[in-house]
């Protein structure tokens, strides 16, 4: 297979800086590795605005179309905030996920030991914590026609429409199942099959994609008990399927499971290309987080976490995945910390670039 391409789409605030240590990253894995890629840089959001008068170039688009995933920072700004909703940075955002059809979007919550102080529950109910929640991204609520709002008799009425073709449902479960066998071949669907006919359909077809793994262990629970066990025994989980909204909701309470917004990382998958992989983008959940933007501040181990997504989802690189994930498991052990992870005694704070070259310096002791 020839060398697998990347598009760097650092972006704007933080995201260039966090993406400068994710650049450092694959830098490693060439030399020590012998892991290349065929790396490409452009614009997004606000600097592509900037340059452009568009958060997305054409152009940009078009090499998003032919590389094998796209890693992208954060986009946005206070310097953006005027501008026309038509051309604000987040549409840069919006036009990739939507041209490039990701209909899969994949959120870990994994709680590393040494942060485990640093969620809302108690420790020993999230320390070890790594779970996977894919959230149908394209369909359902958020998109049903109708929707609008109308005035029926002296009243404001407001209508959403929760509507899910068979074929939508079953790429999102197909996506789920090929996840849990890569990992611990375990999956829980979840939707309000109690009192929505969508729900109904989602578990059918659910059940239909599941004949086709027989390994992977299928449970089906009803959306609110599953926000309920998120928060009582979030281990009991491996990967969570669920749609638009629901997915929402749960990948967020998901998320605050394990503590800083530094540490999220997210991966958008679509259909499979012609040589096989899905079309995938990979992007820290954080924004471009303005306030601290500049000042060396901003935490890199989720985008470089989002890289590690890129590895295993991508390029079938799970074991140097592994490897990335556990020497950013060392160095928070060693107690280092960015300025977002502080607060125990004896850390020691990094800027954003010696967070880097801590996880390479770990890396190199992998070897
Ligand atoms: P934000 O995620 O940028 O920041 C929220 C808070 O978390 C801030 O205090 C910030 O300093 C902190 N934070 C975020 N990432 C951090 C990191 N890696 N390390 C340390 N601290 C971090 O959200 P916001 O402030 O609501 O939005 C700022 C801008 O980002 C807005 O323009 C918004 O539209 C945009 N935004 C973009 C995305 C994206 O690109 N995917 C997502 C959310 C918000």
């Amino acid at each position: 297979m020839s060398t697998p391409s990347l598009l760097i789409l650092p972006g704007d605030g933080i995201g260039p800086e966090v993406m400068a240590e994710v650049v450092k990253i694959i830098d490693w894995y060439g030399d020590k590795r012998g892991l290349n890629f065929d790396v490409s840089m452009d614009l997004v959001g606000g600097a592509a605005y900037d340059k452009h008068g568009v958060p997305l170039a054409d152009e940009t688009m078009a090499k998003a179309h032919e590389v094998d995933a796209v890693l992208l920072g954060a986009v946005g700004g206070p310097k953006y905030d005027v501008l026309d909703f038509s051309v604000k940075p987040e549409r840069g955002l919006l036009r990739l996920r939507k041209e490039l059809d990701l209909f899969a979007n994949l959120r870990p919550a994994q709680c590393f030991d040494a942060l485990a102080d640093f969620s809302s529950l108690k420790k020993d109910i999230v320390a070890g914590l790594d779970i996977m929640i894919v959230r149908e991204l394209t369909s359902g609520i958020y998109f049903g026609e109708p929707r609008g709002i109308i005035t029926e008799g002296n009243e404001r009425v407001g209508i959403n429409t929760q509507r899910y073709t068979e074929s939508e449902i079953r790429r999102v479960a197909i996506a789920a199942f090929e996840l849990a066998m890569k990992r611990s071949k375990k999956l829980c669907s979840m939707e309000k099959a109690n009192v929505m006919e969508s729900g109904i359909l989602w578990r059918e077809v659910v059940e239909e994609v599941a004949k086709d793994y027989p390994e992977v262990a299928v449970s089906h629970m009803y959306a609110d008990n599953g926000a309920m066990q998120l928060v009582r025994a979030p281990k009991q989980f491996d990967v969570i399927v669920t749609d638009n909204l629901f997915g929402d909701i749960l990948s967020d309470c998901a998320a605050m499971l394990t503590g800083s917004l530094g540490m999220l990382p997210s991966a958008s998958l679509g259909a499979p290309m012609a040589n096989g992989r899905p079309r995938a983008m990979y992007e820290p959940v954080h924004g471009s987080a303005p306030d601290i933007a500049g000042q060396g501040k901003a935490n890199p181990i989720a985008c470089i976490l989002s890289f590690a997504m890129a590895l295993r989802y991508s390029f079938d690189e799970g074991a140097e995945a592994t490897r990335l994930e556990t020497a950013i498991e060392k160095v928070l052990a060693d107690g280092v910390r960015t300025a977002d992870l502080l607060g125990e005694e004896g850390a020691t704070p990094v800027t954003t670039s010696e967070m880097g070259d801590k996880i390479i310096e770990a890396l190199n002791a992998s070897l």
